[in-house]
């Protein structure tokens, strides 16, 4: 995937963009998320996207936490960007015929491949749900522009009930979905993201993330995604190195949250107008 983006390589500067993106967004993480939004200010970057999920690992609704909706109000009107991240960011009880599936569900995703096997019914019913949540919790709907499966995970079939519930884009571990073009649009652009479980896996997201960040400097990426998650503020070394890469990637970058950098790319507009065909810019 990272070969993809070695063709890109003349570009103007300001088309060098950064979306931090603040995963896992709840009334059980907002304390955590606050911490992070605070730090990410103080580096100079105002506008997140925040994902959030309706019920997460099913501890109650949004909308049973009033100080919970009057935060999340509070950061839409500051200019944060609200993005639907699942329903309870659980994947239920399957049984997976192909080994590969299950591989993932079971390991890769710990068990939060909410969407990585849904069919379309079942991903229009946990869409709707989600987004009747946040309509209750008197969000505005109309900036509700983006849903993004947990981790990342979600079925062709998904997607397509994603495109039908009125979401202009997605985003994969890879990169980014114009969900308004026909065929989908997909933008290259490999997010850094920590694993966190064992001492092995974060001292290997280290090293990775610092390579991804280094190679994504030099080919100019167009689009640089961090990806904060509320665990990764429980290990000192990954949280160094989360903000030190958004203070080294603000040197070139400006950052934006994903619907103003989908309306910059993609000349549409937050009122969800249609896309122009564009070609990706270089
Ligand atoms: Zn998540």
């Amino acid at each position: 995937m990272i070969d993809a983006h070695s063709k890109k390589k003349s570009l103007s500067p300001q088309r060098f963009n950064l979306v931090v993106s603040l995963h896992d967004v709840s009334p059980q993480t907002e304390e955590i998320v606050t911490q992070q939004l605070e730090e990410l200010r103080a580096l100079g970057v105002s506008r997140c996207s925040l994902l959030v999920i309706p019920d997460h690992h099913h501890l109650g609704l949004i909308t049973r936490f009033p100080s919970f909706i009057r935060w999340l109000q509070t950061q839409a009107s500051r200019g944060h960007e609200i993005i639907l991240h699942g329903f309870n960011h659980l994947s239920g009880p399957r049984k997976y015929q192909h080994p590969w599936k299950r591989l993932i569900a079971e390991h890769y995703t710990a068990g939060e491949g909410e969407f990585y096997d849904l069919n379309y019914e079942q991903a229009c019913l946990l869409l709707e749900q989600g987004k009747s949540v946040f309509q209750n919790a008197d969000l505005d709907l109309s900036k509700i522009v983006g849903f993004i499966a947990p981790a990342w995970l979600l079925s062709q079939a998904a997607e397509a009930a994603v495109a039908d519930a009125g979401f202009s884009y997605t985003t994969r571990l890879h990169g980014v979905v114009n969900l308004q073009a026909k065929p989908h649009r997909f933008f290259p652009s490999q997010s850094m993201v920590y694993s966190v479980r064992s001492v092995w896996r974060r001292a290997a997201s280290l090293a990775w993330n610092e390579s991804l960040l280094l190679y994504a400097t030099q080919r100019k990426w167009p689009l640089l995604r961090i990806g904060f998650h509320p665990v990764d503020w429980k290990y000192n070394a990954i949280k160094a190195h989360l903000l030190s890469s958004v203070q080294r990637s603000l040197q070139t970058r400006t950052p934006l949250t994903y619907q103003e950098w989908l309306a910059q790319i993609f000349h549409t507009d937050s009122s969800r107008g249609a896309a122009k065909p564009d070609e990706y810019p270089g």
